[in-house]
């Protein structure tokens, strides 16, 4: 098992700004009012862990994922949404005690994936993911509806 240590969003939905969530060790709620960007939180963990129905993150396509100016801000060029895995009992095959994951998105609608701040493809992410057996469809995401 692994778990998230945190998340940092960054021009990905309605997190204009570079936005980092701690998650503690036991469980944690997002908590706020409507509209505030929770399920937003939820669709940046589908997104950094390789998903690709846009529409599933409740999008029209993938560009639409990048941060859209809102009301009166610049829109953003990109959308980066990063996730620290913990390590410490060596789940991933990696040395360090944390795996870090990022994933940015274009406005041409291309993906870029690192890991450990290396660029890696979807496919070598996917593979680093099935250790901790998270899979980017399945049911370690469960959304509204299903
Ligand atoms: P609820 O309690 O109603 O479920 P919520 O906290 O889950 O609300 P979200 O659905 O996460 O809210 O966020 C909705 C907000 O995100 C809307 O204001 C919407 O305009 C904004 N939003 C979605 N996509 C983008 C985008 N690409 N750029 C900027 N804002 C966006
Ligand atoms: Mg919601």
């Amino acid at each position: 098992m692994t778990k998230i240590n945190r998340i940092s969003i960054h021009g990905f939905k309605s997190f204009a700004h570079k936005t980092d969530i701690p998650f503690d060790k036991k469980y944690n709620v997002i908590l706020g009012p409507n509209g505030s960007g929770k399920s937003n939180v939820g669709d940046a963990v589908c997104f950094v862990l390789g998903r690709l129905s846009a529409k599933s993150m409740r999008a029209e396509k993938a560009a639409n994922l990048i941060f859209n100016g809102g009301k009166s801000k610049k829109p953003a060029n990109q959308g980066t949404v990063e996730m620290a895995f913990c390590n410490e009992n060596k789940v991933f095959p990696h040395d360090a005690k944390e795996v870090l994951l990022s994933r940015t998105i274009t406005k041409k609608g291309s993906s870029v994936y690192k890991i450990n701040g290396k660029k890696r493809t979807r496919t070598e992410v996917l593979d680093t993911l099935s250790h901790a057996k998270i899979n980017p469809d399945g049911y370690n995401m469960i959304l509204q509806g299903d």
